[in-house]
């Protein structure tokens, strides 16, 4: 036999439950009603679907995540196209790509927009449970809005999304938001805090020191435990804010107290790239471990202008589906049916040509239906169908027995109702009685 090949490491197939795998990940089936919800959710606050490309120049996220980043110092794929020499990137993250195409296509022109992707990101980080080498994320954005209350709409669209799926804010996610200021602020709080860490150059590990001048907000962004404590000591961005940062923190505030949507402030919430200023946040959960932010975002009216466009303010945010995931997962949270509504059990030497088109007829009238079909000697033994029948997950077997078949009918056999009793229907008038099999 040819040797097997295996996925990339890091990288993992997205299977249905009938699929044994070894590790535990999410289904397909919750990752359709996840992104089901998120259709719901979208439509619900009028923002529009876009697909920008995986691959983008390598210098779009170098000029946009800014260098001195650990995205960008240690964890892009990055190669040169051996046709053209190109310098070439997977994308590690979605914002640079959606601002990379509404610049290119003058999007902004008629005025603000609404939008929302979902696809692969790509980052070579050490694999681990909610930590993966492709991950997918549903990416938001809302460009060209200054206010606050667009911060506010962000956050509470993560929430209306956590409530499509079940789960409880506060209980099962934790909202977290701090405010970075503006870009003159930052330099001030920045000078303070090389002088704190300049201080305490001894506690400081290899990449705080290399960060040190060309980036000391990005300590704080450390995953390192021996600096926690030195970090809660350092000056607090917070401090340092002026008047209209203040003031755009409290309208977002006065926002979510107005809706009940309970939250932290968390002064050292900093985020890994460095377009964000302003609103920044975080949904954490304390269910999956380290790995414990499912969603980010936050405010970065920058970065339309670094990338070359006109000046448009911004927000965003982006929410890793198979940490969200997990935590269903984690959580046991209800997935509504995915099984089919009827089974067809076909028994062997039954004609198909009339058993296909009532399958066909009830399909088209919205019934589920799932037929015994594929064997290379026909659909198998009784027993066998009656089997996959179970298996299936289906309220109903369709068993077009030679006999009801002569007759005109087909028999409509309860499978999960102990006391439903098994009815005759008329094989060439389906639409009269496929209602009788939808839930
Ligand atoms: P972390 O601090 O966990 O590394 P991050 O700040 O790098 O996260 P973002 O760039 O803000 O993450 O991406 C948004 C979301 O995407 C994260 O909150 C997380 O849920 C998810 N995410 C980020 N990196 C990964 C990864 N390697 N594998 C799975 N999900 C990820
Ligand atoms: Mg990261």
């Amino acid at each position: 036999m040819a040797e097997k090949l295996s996925a990339v490491k890091g990288m993992n197939d997205i299977l249905p439950a009938s699929v044994p795998r070894k590790e535990k990940l999410p289904d397909s089936a919750l990752w359709q009603w996840f992104e089901t919800s998120v259709r719901t959710v979208m439509r619900r606050y009028g923002y529009q679907y876009l697909l920008t490309p995986i691959v983008e120049p390598t210098a779009l996220f170098v000029r946009g995540l800014g260098e001195v980043t650990d995205i960008v110092e240690k964890e892009m794929y990055s190669f040169t196209d051996s046709m053209n020499g190109d310098k070439l990137t997977l994308r590690p993250e979605a914002t640079a790509g959606i601002v990379r195409a509404m610049n290119e296509h003058n999007a902004l022109y008629n005025g603000p927009l609404r939008l929302w992707t979902i696809g692969p990101m790509f980052r070579h980080e050490r694999p681990q449970k909610g930590r993966y080498r492709q991950f997918h994320q549903l990416d938001v954005e809302a460009l060209g809005f200054a206010g606050p209350d667009v911060d506010a709409e962000m956050i509470l669209m993560a929430r209306a999304l956590w409530r499509e799926l079940g789960l409880v804010e506060g209980r099962d996610v934790r909202l977290e938001i701090n405010s970075l200021g503006q870009p003159a602020e930052r330099h001030q709080h920045r000078d303070a805090l090389v002088r704190y860490f300049e201080q305490h150059a001894d506690v400081l590990d290899e990449d705080a020191r290399r960060r040190l001048h060309s980036n000391p907000l990005r300590i704080l962004d450390s995953k390192n435990p021996a600096m926690h404590a030195l970090i809660e000591g350092a000056p607090r961005l917070i401090d340092f804010l002026g008047e209209g940062s203040r003031a755009h923190f409290q309208a977002v505030q006065g926002a979510l107290d107005a809706v009940g949507l309970a939250y932290r402030v968390n002064p050292r919430l900093v985020r890994g790239m460095d377009y964000y200023n302003l609103t920044v946040f975080e949904w954490v959960t304390d269910q999956l471990g380290s790995q414990g932010t499912v969603c980010g975002g936050g405010r970065y009216d920058g970065l339309i202008e670094q990338l070359g466009g006109k000046p448009a303010p911004a927000v965003g945010f982006g929410l890793g589906i198979e940490r969200l995931l997990l935590l269903l997962q984690e959580l046991a949270v209800p997935v509504p049916d995915t099984a089919c509504d009827a089974f067809a059990v076909v028994p062997p030497g039954v004609p198909l040509a009339p058993v296909m088109a009532t399958l066909e007829a009830l399909r088209a009238a919205g019934v589920r239906v799932v037929q015994a079909a594929g064997g290379a000697d026909g659909p198998g033994s009784m027993k066998s169908q009656f089997k996959r029948a179970d298996a299936s997950g289906a309220r109903f077997a369709l068993i077009f027995g030679p006999d009801e078949v002569a007759q005109g009918k087909v028999a409509v056999k309860p499978l999960r109702d102990p006391a439903g009793a098994q009815v005759a229907q008329a094989i060439d008038n389906p639409a009269s009685w496929a209602a009788s099999l939808l839930a």
